[in-house]
């Protein structure tokens, strides 16, 4: 009888984040690779391409320092705060926008559902921006253009060519755009305006 041969892609571990996640930690062998160890996260799966023939406790070792270095990186991305936020709001005002914006709070929120960000305007909470938690786990230079846009607002409470012009000093403000696109494509969600 011929041997099986092994599996050549596997869930090693599931592992909880800081914030209640499950993540997989998904392993191949990839025969490209002469020794070193490659990885990356992709939304909630860890995926680890090792060379073949690598001793299991040796790989095992290699997914603990992993497992280690996502945790703790979710953990602080978790962990950001308001003050944080605050902070980084004046920076990017200060950096793009001459720091001429002016609001009145920024916080983060966990009820926005398909919406990214929010800016009030006029009555007795105008300029109230909140950002979903849910991107806290983003790229910062999307969180940043998450920030800047909702900061634009306050200069033009529209999506105007002007509007647009305006967000264009943030310079990955494209970059960012495609990012927001494509997560929206694969969650099958349909919002003409997200922010
Ligand atoms: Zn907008």
């Amino acid at each position: 009888m011929k041997r099986q041969p092994a599996p050549r892609v596997w869930i090693a571990r599931q592992i909880t984040d800081a914030g209640g996640h499950t993540l997989d930690v998904e392993v191949s062998h990839d025969r490209r690779l002469k020794r070193n160890v490659h990885w990356n996260v992709e939304g909630t799966v860890i995926r680890v391409r090792t060379p073949e023939h690598v001793p299991e406790p040796v790989l095992d070792r290699l997914l603990d320092g992993i497992v280690a270095a996502v945790l703790d990186a979710r953990a602080r991305a978790l962990g950001r705060n308001d003050a944080e936020l605050q902070r980084r709001a004046q920076a990017i005002n200060e950096a793009y926008f001459d720091g001429e914006l002016r609001w009145h709070t920024i916080r983060w929120a966990g009820n926005l559902h398909t919406r990214l960000g929010s800016c009030t305007h006029g009555g007795a909470t105008d300029g109230d921006i909140r950002i979903s938690d849910q991107i806290k786990l983003w790229p910062d230079y999307v969180i940043d253009y998450v920030i800047a846009h909702e900061l634009a607002h306050r200069k033009f409470p529209n999506h105007s060519p002007a509007f647009w012009a305006y967000l264009a000093r943030y310079p990955h403000t494209e970059r960012a755009r495609g990012f927001i696109d494509g997560i929206y494509f694969t969650r099958g969600w349909t919002v003409d305006d997200p922010l």
